[in-house]
């Protein structure tokens, strides 16, 4: 029997010759983010017939430029939106315990306590944390799943991040949250998740017009354009929701990050967490991530005008970034030390006042006048529940019977549970590899077919001639930019994208 959850270029040709001109499908999905993808999942499993598609690539737009944090709330807890820090919570737990627990573990977050915090922001930030204890308790996490909040000593606190300030240094507060391995790799693994569940999933084609029965589709590769027809379309083009709804009006705010070599912090085993000064509920932090970086984020500014394919961060966001991390820091940290830096839009919903880091992080479901719905704003944590909401109410408004919403209880590929799981023991195979592809990670290596599967792509970077392959043959990449971007992360560093290069080449020019 084929593998459903494999994506690749002869399955997208099948797929684009079946459709052919004037096919019918219950639901279209335009944008291949974590909520198109998780839309795409949700619609499928509830046995309707699906088609997503993507001008890109999966995860081309925001989803690949988080923080890649898997939330517990206490953001919406600080503003008083008990219900949304709640819910948060609850989806926290659900993708760790349940949909992703092979993506997601518990990040160990350090607010080191130093001489410049004073009693009442300490006083402030350990009642904060309690809440955040409080609000897992209330989500039904464990404390074996996400451990409770504490204070520690010096030595811990040093021992976690060897490169923190020692003068005056007088412990820290430390607290846990959910911290994806990557964010486009959950994307892929609800995408394929989403195809294991019969829909069609179809990048580098985009919408170029759609209404509430119909879309025009192009395929990016060759420009032909094709009209398939629906019972429900939706719109989940993040920032560009506008471009597809004229009426959808945002108030984009750019996030960035800059990313470091993991030995800048002494290889440190917790996010450092530090209080933006003046501000009463902003950090930032530095966290430790795969292939031996940090990322430190973020910012939260403006982002007027035109949106761009690919956001760059600015010179003042950089200098604010390293600035407020140095306050923490022994020796302070220079641009020379950054290795790469990322921007991303939010796609926030515009209100028409305050700044953007005051704007709502919920989600909006809006149908506009010719019919297609829109879904925009939300955070990737509540992916899920999104989904859930806004079909819920297009396949009530389209009068479309389908079974319940199941992916509260639905383990996407890799998770355990999940019917393509091979893994028995993880022993014999690379940490980094079974971070990434959980209980599949046999499946990447016993599938690939090129020499030396589990030789590194280039020296010194931890992923394997096979993840190359696989991305290839499952995992839709069409292009080395798909393979270094977003299937591995490789090209946040530019000087490693240019030596993994050719490798990803050489698995694009093979047959598979
Ligand atoms: C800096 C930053 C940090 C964040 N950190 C976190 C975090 O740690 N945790 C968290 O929960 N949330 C976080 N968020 C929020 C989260 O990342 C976003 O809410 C989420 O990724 C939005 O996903 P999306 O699928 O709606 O949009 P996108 O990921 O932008 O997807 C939209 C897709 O639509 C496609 N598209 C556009 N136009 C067309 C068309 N005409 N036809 C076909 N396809 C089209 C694009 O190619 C793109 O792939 C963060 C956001 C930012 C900016």
């Amino acid at each position: 029997m084929s593998d459903l959850t494999a994506l690749n270029a002869t399955r997208r040709s099948a797929d684009l010759t079946e459709l052919g001109d004037g096919a019918h499908v219950d639901v279209v999905v335009i944008g291949g983010g974590i909520t198109g993808t998780g839309i795409a999942l949700d619609a499928a499993s509830r046995g309707l017939s699906v088609l997503l598609v993507d001008k890109h690539d999966l995860a081309f737009g925001t989803s690949r430029w988080s923080s890649k944090l898997v939330h517990g709330g206490l953001r919406y807890l600080a503003t008083g939106n008990v219900g949304i820090a709640r819910r948060s919570a609850i989806e926290r737990g659900i993708l760790m315990t349940r949909n992703a627990p092979h993506l997601v573990s518990a990040m160990p977050q350090l607010v080191p306590l130093l001489p410049s915090m004073g009693r009442g922001q300490r006083a402030l930030i350990r009642t904060g944390f309690v809440a955040g204890d409080a609000l897992r308790i209330l989500a039904g996490t464990k404390a074996s799943t996400l451990p409770r909040s504490r204070r520690v000593g010096v030595p811990q606190a040093v021992g976690m991040v060897p490169t923190i300030r020692r003068e005056g240094l007088d412990g820290g507060l430390l607290a846990y949250d959910g911290q994806l391995i990557d964010d486009a790799r959950l994307v892929v693994a609800v995408a394929r998740t989403a195809a294991q569940n019969g829909a069609r999933i179809l990048t580098k084609v985009s919408a170029a017009a759609a209404s509430g029965t119909s879309v025009r589709l192009v395929d990016e590769l060759t420009g032909e354009s094709l009209d398939v027809k629906a019972r429900a379309v939706i719109n989940a083009t993040g920032v560009w929701a506008g471009e597809v709804d004229a009426a959808i009006k945002l108030r984009p705010s750019r996030g960035t990050h800059l990313v470091f070599d993991a030995a800048t912090f002494g290889n440190p085993t917790a996010a450092l967490t530090i209080p933006i000064p003046g501000e009463v509920n902003r950090f930032v932090f530095a966290m430790p991530e795969q292939l031996g970086r940090v990322y430190l984020g973020l910012t939260d500014e403006d982002a007027p005008g035109p949106i761009p394919d690919v956001p760059e961060p600015t010179p003042g966001e950089i200098r604010f970034l390293l600035d407020t991390v140095n306050t923490a820091l022994g020796t302070a940290l220079t641009t020379v030390d950054v290795k790469g830096a990322y921007a991303g839009l939010r796609p926030l919903i515009d209100t028409g006042q305050g700044r953007t880091s005051d704007l709502s992080r919920d989600h909006a479901v809006i149908e506009s006048s010719n019919g297609v719905f829109s879904v925009v704003g939300g955070k990737l944590t509540e992916y899920r529940h999104m989904a859930e909401d806004v079909l819920d109410r297009a396949l009530a408004a389209r009068a479309i019977t389908a079974q319940p919403c199941r992916t509260r209880n639905l383990p996407l590929v890799g998770a355990a549970a999940n019917p393509v799981a091979t893994l028995r023991t993880t022993s014999h195979l690379p940490g980094s590899l079974v971070a990434r592809y959980g209980a599949e990670s046999p499946n990447v290596i016993a599938s690939a077919r090129c020499s030396r599967p589990t030789d590194q792509v280039a020296d010194g970077i931890d992923v394997t001639r096979a993840e190359f392959e696989f991305a290839v043959t499952h995992e839709g990449a069409l292009s080395a930019d798909d393979i270094l971007d977003r299937r591995t992360r490789i090209g946040l560093v530019e000087s490693d994208r240019n030596r993994a290069f050719a490798a990803a080449e050489e698995f694009l020019a093979t047959a598979y």
